[in-house]
């Protein structure tokens, strides 16, 4: 046979992520401990109301409209409204066999380039890629707490051709930082002043811990789609089920997304939506459910970061999602004499020799050369932590010494790291 890819596809790997994933479930297997940090996947059970409400429709078998069942698409824009306080409206929301899907077929179908601040999720880039989209990194820093400034994207437009797309996800991944409404507005005037068309990933928006998200779609509504799914704040990531919302001015994108996906995937899997029906409207279980989520998140988040830090780790403590961003430049020289020079290198060799499983700071974005990496502290049960944080009330702190031995893998991995760079 003479089969070949395209030429732009040859360098094809798998999803940093993914692949992480892949790997540490094979050293697992062998019966070797991992301290996983790897895979940014929820830990907590999907609450049982919507289990049961997957359950219940597992006989639908039918094809639903290719934009999302209609009473979903009302809630997804419901939920916008009353939480987010922005008007979107059903007609407004797409629905899709997760965000990522959705991201993946916007970069391919609209003109212009892709501005993306770093560190970033790691499929942005990739996705740009397969299609043959320009595509550009705005490098943040470390003492702006990772925050695109205003100069900095005004500065990254003039520098590419457009039209332009800005892909901003707060709570960030990797960083686990977010924006304060003041943020959001000037990088909002930016973008208004530079006809920028925003990508608000809010996936992690309902993970933020203190519970007062503010998308940027406040402040640019007319520019930007918000997007975000089941995966992070309803654990679901497995179901595949995300949405993307557009203003009025924006219809025209949206149906161009609903053609194009109507001949791909056609739908979400009939039951899954309705199992989404019942995560946008059963409030109740939900709001309970998420002040634990977040609660028991803030504290080991809070934790890991203060360790770290105490240990001479440059770190910030976290403010949403479950991730955690750390600097190790201040242990450079101890890690140059064990032959370690950038962040891939770093993490193999953390990973032989301790089996402390982080992401490199390369796979999201940042030059290979910086020190820094990802710890996804998301290696314990999250059913157990539920019940723990339940049965303490709601206006007392949750501490680790509350989590007990479920958090012991979160603890012994910190230890491991924080003796391995003092090795
Ligand atoms: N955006 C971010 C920032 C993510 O971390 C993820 C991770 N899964 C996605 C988008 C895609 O999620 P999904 O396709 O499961 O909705
Ligand atoms: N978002 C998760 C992560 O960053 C994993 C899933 C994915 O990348 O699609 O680890």
């Amino acid at each position: 046979m003479n089969h070949k890819l395209h030429p732009h596809l040859n360098q094809l790997v798998r999803s940093a992520t993914l692949a992480i994933n892949e790997r540490s479930a094979e050293m697992a297997a062998d019966g070797q401990t991992i301290y996983h940090f790897g895979f940014g996947q929820s830990p907590f059970p999907v609450p049982d109301s919507i289990v049961s409400a997957l359950q219940e429709n597992a006989y639908r078998k039918n094809y639903l409209p290719v934009e999302g069942l209609f009473e979903l698409r009302e809630a997804v824009a419901a939920y916008h409204n009353d939480v987010d306080q922005i008007h979107i409206e059903p007609e407004g929301v797409l629905v899709s066999p997760g965000s990522k899907e959705l991201i993946f077929t916007l970069q391919m179908a609209i003109k212009g380039s892709t501005l993306i601040p770093a560190p970033c999720w790691v499929s942005y880039v990739p996705q740009a890629n397969l299609v043959q989209r320009d595509n550009q990194y705005i490098q943040t820093r470390f003492e702006d707490n990772w925050r695109l400034l205003p100069d900095q994207l005004d500065f990254a437009v003039k520098q590419t051709s457009g039209p332009h797309l800005l892909i901003l996800n707060y709570p960030g991944n990797p960083d686990g930082g977010t924006y304060s409404a003041e943020e959001l507005k000037a990088l909002a005037n930016v973008a208004r002043k530079n006809n920028v068309l925003i990508l608000s990933d809010e996936i992690y928006g309902r993970l933020y811990h203190k519970g007062e998200h503010v998308s940027i779609a406040r402040f640019y509504p007319e520019g930007t789609i918000v997007s975000s799914s089941l995966s992070k704040w309803c654990a679901a990531g497995g179901w595949r089920l995300g949405h993307f919302a557009f203003p009025k001015e924006l219809f025209w994108l949206k149906e161009a997304l609903a053609s194009i996906t109507s001949d791909t995937y056609s739908c979400v899997a009939a039951p899954i939506q309705y199992a989404g029906l019942q995560a946008y409207n059963d409030k109740d279980t939900v709001g309970e459910y998420l002040f634990h989520c977040r609660r028991i998140l803030s504290t080991i988040g809070n934790f890991c970061a203060s360790t770290l830090l105490e240990a001479g780790v440059n770190i910030q403590s976290p403010s949403g999602a479950f991730y955690l961003f750390p600097d190790f430049e201040s242990f450079r020289i101890s890690l140059s004499e064990k032959g370690i020079h950038d962040s891939a290198a770093m993490c193999e060799q953390l990973l032989q020799d301790t089996r402390v499983v982080l992401l490199p700071g390369t796979a999201f974005g940042r030059p290979a050369e910086e020190l820094n990496a990802r710890i996804a502290y998301v290696n314990f049960d999250g059913g157990k932590a539920l019940q723990t944080s339940r049965e303490i009330s709601m206006e007392q702190n949750l501490t680790m010494h509350d989590l007990g031995d479920n958090v012991i893998n979160v603890k012994y991995g910190i230890e491991k790291l924080i003796d391995w760079l003092k090795e």
